[in-house]
């Protein structure tokens, strides 16, 4: 079986890794990080696995790999300490919004509108808002487990982990000829190659309230402030996230951590008491079109372009990258037909 180098120890490049050791490649990955740590886009995600609620504003493509991808984090923790909530999503709107909830209702699909006591009856500590929508076939991880899961797997299957490793221009070069394939995963930071690859700077919070029960992450829909929070053990809830055109991940604004907050506030006003625990920034990397593509220049494919959909989307991108490298498979839908 051939030897593949995967650089990058993202969400992307955890998933290549684990599937191509398991198809019988022979694996070495490569990262700048310790493994998982705070210096990937990775570690700041909600981990929300929402293909339908995604269909508001996403191509069909990414209900395709979003349902395959959770079909995959199911799998890994019936087998592992990750814990996979499969107990659906809500949207929620304030009274005066409600035309928005019409519409994301119109562009979505396999929902169920709530009345008041259905809502409550789910979670009871959304009592104010009047009509919800909810998509009892999504769920939600914790995205920082789910890379040290897999991180502990790779060492467990005999996956070969260089750590701390930095690849530079010549060393990418050098190495792409010592194996058979070489994976690009660098997430934005493949930049400099992928030229039509953008940032698009997300900033999120993790807060503490014991006043707030949620057990399952909510969507506010809001004409300026949309968000939503994700229910994390022992009592914190993620918030987020921001979308903002940027390159870099310079620290969270004061507006955007206002504005997450203040929509925390509507979701629940024991908010208001809630204390802060993190807040985090990191660009997401997308392409024009905010599909994720794996691209192939001779023997090195590059998986990038995850956008808002990394755990969505990089355990299907994965399998597929294995087909191409044990069967020579190209499932075009999302190999860029551009880049033979
Ligand atoms: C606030 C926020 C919330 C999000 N919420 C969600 C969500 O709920 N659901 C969802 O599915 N997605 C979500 N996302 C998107 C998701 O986080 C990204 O799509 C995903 O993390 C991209 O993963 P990646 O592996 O491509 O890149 P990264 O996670 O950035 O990984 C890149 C890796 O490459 C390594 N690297 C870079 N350069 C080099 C080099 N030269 N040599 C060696 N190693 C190198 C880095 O160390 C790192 O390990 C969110 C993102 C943000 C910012």
């Amino acid at each position: 079986m051939p030897s593949v180098h995967v650089i990058g120890s993202g969400v992307s490049g955890l998933a290549c890794a684990y599937y191509l050791q398991k198809v019988g490649c022979d694996v070495t990955l490569s990262t700048a990080s310790s493994g998982c740590d705070e210096n990937c886009c990775s570690w700041w995600a909600g981990g929300m696995l929402a293909p339908f609620c995604e269909q508001e504003s996403a191509e069909p493509l990414i209900g395709t790999l979003g349902k395959e991808s959770m079909a995959f984090w199911r799998q890994l923790a019936s087998v592992t300490k990750l814990d996979y909530c499969a107990n659906g999503s809500l949207v929620v709107a304030p009274a005066r919004d409600q035309a928005l909830k019409r519409s994301f209702e119109r562009l979505t699909r396999n929902h169920q509108r709530l009345d008041h006591a259905q809502l409550i009856a789910l979670e009871p500590d959304l009592d104010h808002f009047q009509q919800g929508l909810f998509y009892p076939d999504e769920a939600h991880i914790q995205p920082r487990l789910a890379t040290k899961v897999l991180w502990h797997e790779l060492g467990r299957m005999n996956v070969i982990l260089n750590t701390e490793h930095y690849l530079d221009e010549a060393s990418l070069v050098n190495a792409r000829n010592e194996y058979d394939w070489q994976i690009d995963c660098r997430g934005l930071a493949a930049q400099s190659e992928l030229d039509d690859l953008r940032g698009v700077k997300g900033e999120m919070l993790h807060i503490y309230s014991d006043e707030v029960r949620l057990s399952r992450p909510v969507r506010l829909l809001h004409p300026r402030y949309p968000l939503y929070i994700v229910p994390r053990p022992e009592q914190q809830f993620m918030v987020g996230a921001t979308m903002i055109e940027a390159n870099t991940s310079r620290n969270a604004t004061v507006r955007s951590v206002l504005e997450l907050l203040s929509a925390a506030y509507v979701v629940h006003p024991a908010f208001a008491e809630a204390e802060i625990v993190e807040i985090g920034v990191d660009i997401r990397p997308a392409f024009n079109d905010n599909l994720p593509k794996i691209r192939r220049y001779g023997n090195q494919l590059y998986v990038n372009g995850l956008y808002r959909h990394g755990y969505l989307a990089a355990p299907a991108l994965a399998r597929r990258v294995s087909d191409i490298i044990t069967n020579d498979y190209f499932c075009t839908e999302v190999v860029d037909a551009n880049y033979p």
